[in-house]
């Protein structure tokens, strides 16, 4: 006994599995991430395999019986050509597809993160489709990254300090990992994890959890925020995975 499901998905991973088969993550609109089976995906059926690529929205019908449910067609809704195009889209793309199987673990229903991604590939589609420059794709890519920390249950906040909760100053400030958010120069200790951030990168952080992700494609940094905003991010998500 099997039953018939539909999912509206993203792939966000595939891999081999034995023989033809392969292993495919999804992130549904209906349950979450779900790992589906491909069978013989590899050998004798490649149509359906090529409507089963990564960086595309599609709606998945899937046979689910015991175990792992198998995937019994696939129709493409979105395509996005122009990150497929682009090599740094395409990476950021997959940036955040590695960030949600990471960061989530088991099914549930969360259409909030569903509607996150969606917009983040179609804004990402945008910028590709325009030519223009990856800086405004890594803004984007930041803010989709500290929404998404946001919905998980790991708000950065970046408007008082965690300890003292005094407004946060121009100067001297960090993140800092051990309490998790801005700690003010009077407050931070020597033994913290943190990191150094100046006005500019938390002005952005704040942006970040309060706008759609369109508008932080706007977003104007200096050089000097810009590329320490970009540790930052590498730093919280080492953070993440340790
Ligand atoms: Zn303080």
């Amino acid at each position: 006994m099997s039953t018939d499901l539909k999912y509206t998905a993203f792939i966000i991973d595939s891999r081999d599995a034995q023989g033809a088969d392969r292993i495919y993550t999804l992130y549904t609109e209906e349950q979450g991430k779900v790992r589906v089976l491909g069978k013989g995906v590899k050998k004798n059926n490649a149509k359906l395999a090529g409507n089963l690529e990564l960086i595309m929205l599609s709606d998945i019908m899937i046979a689910k019986g015991k175990g792992i449910g198998k995937i019994t067609g696939s129709i493409p809704v979105d395509l996005y050509p122009s990150i497929k195009k682009e090599y740094e889209s395409s990476l950021l793309a997959m940036d955040a597809f590695k960030k949600i199987d990471q960061l989530i673990q088991g099914e549930e229903r969360d259409e909030k993160i569903f509607l996150l991604l969606r917009s983040y590939l179609e804004n990402m589609e945008k910028i590709a489709g325009n030519g223009e420059q990856t800086e405004k794709a890594k803004l984007v890519n930041w803010a989709f990254f500290i929404q998404l920390l946001d919905q998980l249950g790991y708000h950065i906040g970046a408007v008082s300090c965690i300890s003292c909760g005094k407004k946060i100053g121009p100067q001297g400030n960090f993140f800092n990992f051990s309490g998790w958010g801005i700690s003010c120069p009077d407050c931070v200790r020597k033994a913290d994890v943190k990191i150094s951030v100046g006005p500019g990168e938390i002005k952005f952080i704040r942006l970040a959890g309060a706008n759609r992700l369109e508008n932080m494609a706007k977003i104007k940094l200096d050089q000097e925020s810009f590329k320490n905003m970009g540790i930052v991010m590498e730093k919280i998500w080492q953070w993440m995975n340790q």
